[in-house]
């Protein structure tokens, strides 16, 4: 349980721990000794923190919690992918899927109760939008993961050895707090991993794109899933705002600054049955995409009872991928994972309760 009146740990960057305990008049190291505790260990009872003195236990015990969210709920599909529903204290559950693969453990977290941006083939975006979550909830994912499937200090085989925000919600919409999650996830003390190994997907908000260039260095994917601006603006509306152009541009820019990801971006696609997927759309997607260093991750619509869209024949997918493939392009199928347990991309949901805030994209690209 979260204590109103005590400051939660999980909610400071590695540089706000260290103000925080300059601030109780200790020294700024001991923020890597909670880090190590918190990340490494997964410890949060303060008298078992053996290599502080005593009377700081007490204290930090007094004025401080680490309180992560709760597992509400597990579910594990056959292929081994494992969904935890995270109840939030508010009456809020997010979402977050482990996906394990042959050489990595892939964790997708949630940045959003909901999604305000409401591309036309999202469950989350037919969800409707709540609040950003906090620092604690969105690094809270990764350690009630890690409860489970074990904290580690060995780099060479993590439990969880790569974060992708692609569950719930718009990172870039909640930048404060995600930069915050990214310098934990980064930091040699916490859980130390390496910046191509963590990845903000974003539906393209140029403005935060251009901003986050040279201010942080972690892998970026951009969600286009069309061709054209004609197209994007109906299954992205984001698109209405910042069109094709601007956002690549944000995005040549952010790779300039980034030696993250081998300098290219992931552009993910979306195949959509009869509305994105056709061997006319694969060729104008080379003619836009030439000049962009990426790799293309093909994903086949997940079907879900929010909407009407279909996934694409196996025949029409492998006609769009060859084009790309054929043109020289980096191109994966990405195959579906959890389905049957709704964690697949774009299945996540958790529940949207309460009154749905009208958010207004204008105000938090400041
Ligand atoms: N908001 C961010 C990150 C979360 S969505 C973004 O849009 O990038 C993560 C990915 O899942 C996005 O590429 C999104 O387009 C994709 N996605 C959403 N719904 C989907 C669905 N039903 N089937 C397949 N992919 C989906
Ligand atoms: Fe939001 Fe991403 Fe879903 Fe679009 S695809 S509604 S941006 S979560």
């Amino acid at each position: 349980m979260v204590t109103a009146s005590k400051v939660n740990l999980l909610n400071l960057s590695p540089f706000e721990l260290g103000e925080f305990f300059t601030s109780i008049g200790e020294k700024s190291f001991r923020s890597q000794q909670l880090l190590r505790w918190m990340y490494q260990f997964g410890e949060t009872d303060f008298s078992k923190m053996s290599n502080l003195r005593k009377d700081l236990r007490e204290r930090l015990s007094e004025i401080c919690c680490i309180c992560a969210p709760e597992i509400i709920k597990e579910e594990k599909a056959s292929d081994g992918t494992t969904k935890w529903a995270l109840d939030l204290g508010d009456g809020q559950v997010v979402e977050t899927v482990l996906i394990p693969e042959d050489d990595r453990n892939t964790l997708c977290i949630s940045t959003q109760v909901g999604c305000p941006i409401k591309c036309v083939f999202c469950r989350t975006g037919a969800q409707g939008f709540n609040r950003n979550l906090k620092v604690s909830e969105i690094i809270g994912q990764v350690f009630c993961a890690s409860t489970r499937v074990g904290f580690s200090l060995n780099q060479e085989q993590k439990p969880i050895s790569n974060v992708v925000m692609m569950g719930m919600g718009e990172p870039l919409l909640n930048l404060e707090n995600v930069k915050k999650v990214c310098e934990i996830l980064l930091s040699d003390y916490a859980f130390a991993l390496s910046k191509r190994r963590v990845t903000i997907s974003t539906s393209g908000v140029a403005p935060v794109i251009n901003k986050l260039a040279g201010n942080l260095d972690v892998a970026l994917a951009l969600s286009l899933h069309a061709p054209d601006d004609a197209l994007r603006n109906k299954l992205v509306p984001l698109n209405n705002k910042y069109g094709i152009a601007e956002v690549l541009d944000a995005v040549r820019n952010y790779l300039d600054k980034s030696n993250a990801n081998c300098g290219r971006v992931t552009i993910e696609y979306v195949l959509l049955d009869h509305v994105n997927d056709s061997v006319e759309q694969a060729n104008m997607l080379c003619r836009l995409l030439k000049t962009i260093p990426c790799k293309i991750n093909l994903i086949p619509f997940n079907e879900h009872e929010d909407s009407e869209f279909k996934t694409p024949s196996r025949a029409r997918i492998d006609k769009f991928y060859k084009v790309l493939f054929d043109a020289g392009f980096t191109v994966i199928k990405r195959t579906t994972r959890g389905d049957e347990i709704s964690a697949a991309c774009g299945q996540l949901a958790g529940q949207v309760k309460n009154k749905l805030v009208n958010f207004n994209i204008e105000h938090r690209v400041e």
